[in-house]
C-alpha cells in the first residue's frame, strides 16, 4: 500500500527545516477550530476511545494536513495518509483499512475526489467499522464481512459542497478553516524565520505576512524565497525593503496578488468588460482547469472583494479595476 501513501506534501517537510507545527499548542490561528479540536481530543483520550470522524474544509494551504497530523500526535496514535484520486479500486481502500489499529488516524486528502465505488465501501467502514467485500465474479462471487479496528477517518476537502450527502453526514466533527489574518500570518512568518535561522525585523515579517494571500503555505514559500534573495545579495537582516524587493521579483504585488491572480482579473477586466462572465469561459480563455480556478484562485479574490459572483457569472469590483489601474465601466462606478 506504500504507493497509496501520498508523498507529495511531504516535500514541504524535506530536510530538517520543516515549518509544519507539530502540536496543537504550536498551531497559530483558527482559534475556534483549535479550541473545539482540543475539547474533542481530550474527551476521546479520557474515554480511551477513537475520536469521531473529522472533516476539514477550506482552500488549499490553510493547514488541513497539518491539523490531521496533529490530531494523531495528540491522540498518541499512528497516522496514515492517502488522497481521494490515488485510491483507484475498492481493494486499495480495503488494504489501507485492514492495516489500521484501534484509534489510528487515516487521513484522506481531497476526499471529494473518491471514486463512487470506493466511497460506497467507506460508509459501513465509518459507521460500523465493517468492510463488505465481494470476492470473485459471476456465480462464484461471494460477499465477506471483515471487522475493522475502531479508527478515526480525517477527511480534507476544498469545499464541503463537493461531498456527497451520505459521506458528509458520516463526519461527526465538521470543521471549516478560514483565511488567516495578517497578525496570525505575521506570527507564522516569525516562527518560520526562527526555524530557518533567518534574522528578520518586525516590519520585514509584516511585509511577507501581508502579501501571503491569507495562506500559511504561501507565507512559507515566500519566506524561503526571500531567504534565497537575501543570501545571494549578502544581506544579513531581512527588513521591509529587502522583503519588498524580493517579493517584487517574485511578481507578488503590493496586496499579495500573484501573476496568476493578475491574469485572471485582467481576463475579466480587459476581455469581458468586467463581466459577468461564466467560469467555463474564463477557464477556456486562461487554459486553466475550472476546478483549479474555483479552488485556488477565486476564494481569496472573493474574500478580499476583488470579484463578485452573480447568477450570470463572475464580475470585477471597483476595487479590482482600481488595483489593476483599469478604467471601470460607468455601471460599476455608480
Ligand atoms: P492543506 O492541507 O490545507 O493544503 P497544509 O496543512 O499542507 O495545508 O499546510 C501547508 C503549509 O502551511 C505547511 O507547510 C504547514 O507547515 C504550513 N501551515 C499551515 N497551517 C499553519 C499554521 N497554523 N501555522 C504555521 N504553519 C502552518
Amino acid at each position: 500500500t506504500a504507493r497509496l501513501l501520498d508523498r507529495e506534501k511531504q516535500d514541504e517537510d524535506a530536510g530538517e527545516l520543516s515549518l509544519r507545527p507539530q502540536r496543537l499548542a504550536e498551531f497559530i490561528g483558527q482559534a475556534q477550530a483549535r479550541a473545539n479540536m482540543k475539547v474533542f481530543i481530550d474527551a476521546a483520550r479520557a474515554r480511551g476511545e477513537a475520536l469521531d470522524h473529522v472533516l476539514f474544509a477550506g482552500p488549499p494551504g490553510l493547514g488541513k494536513t497539518t491539523l490531521a497530523q496533529i490530531v494523531a500526535r495528540e491522540l498518541g496514535v499512528n497516522f496514515k495518509m492517502t488522497s481521494g484520486p490515488v485510491i483507484a479500486k475498492a481493494g486499495d481502500l480495503a488494504a489501507l483499512l485492514t492495516n489500521l489499529e484501534d484509534r489510528d488516524v487515516l487521513f484522506i486528502d481531497e476526499i471529494h475526489r473518491l471514486n463512487p465505488a470506493v466511497e460506497e465501501i467507506l460508509y459501513p467502514a465509518m459507521e460500523d467499522f465493517q468492510l463488505d467485500l465481494i470476492i470473485g465474479e459471476g456465480p462464484a462471487a461471494r460477499s465477506v464481512r471483515i471487522d475493522l479496528a475502531k479508527f478515526t477517518l480525517v477527511g480534507a476537502t476544498t469545499r464541503t459542497g463537493l461531498l456527497t450527502t451520505p459521506l458528509r453526514d458520516r463526519f461527526g466533527i465538521p470543521i471549516r478553516l478560514n483565511f488567516y489574518t495578517d497578525d496570525e500570518l505575521e506570527e507564522i512568518v516569525r516562527r518560520g524565520a526562527r526555524v530557518l535561522h533567518m534574522t528578520m525585523t518586525a516590519d520585514g515579517a509584516r511585509e511577507v505576512a501581508r502579501r501571503s494571500r491569507g495562506t500559511p503555505r504561501v507565507a512559507g514559500r515566500l519566506l524561503r524565497r526571500v531567504r534565497d534573495f537575501a543570501a545571494v545579495g549578502g544581506v544579513d537582516e531581512v527588513d521591509r525593503a529587502v522583503a519588498d524587493a524580493a517579493l517584487g521579483k517574485l511578481e507578488v504585488d503590493s496586496l499579495g496578488l500573484d501573476a496568476m491572480d493578475h491574469r485572471y482579473l485582467r481576463c475579466i477586466g480587459e476581455n469581458y468588460g468586467g463581466g459577468p462572465v461564466g467560469i467555463e469561459t474564463i477557464a477556456a480563455a486562461l487554459s486553466e482547469g475550472k476546478d483549479a480556478i474555483e479552488e485556488v484562485i477565486e476564494p481569496y479574490l472573493l474574500q478580499q472583494g476583488f470579484i463578485g459572483r452573480t447568477p450570470r457569472g463572475r464580475v470585477l469590483t471597483l476595487k479590482a479595476f482600481r488595483h489593476l489601474g483599469l478604467a471601470a465601466p460607468q455601471a460599476i462606478r455608480d
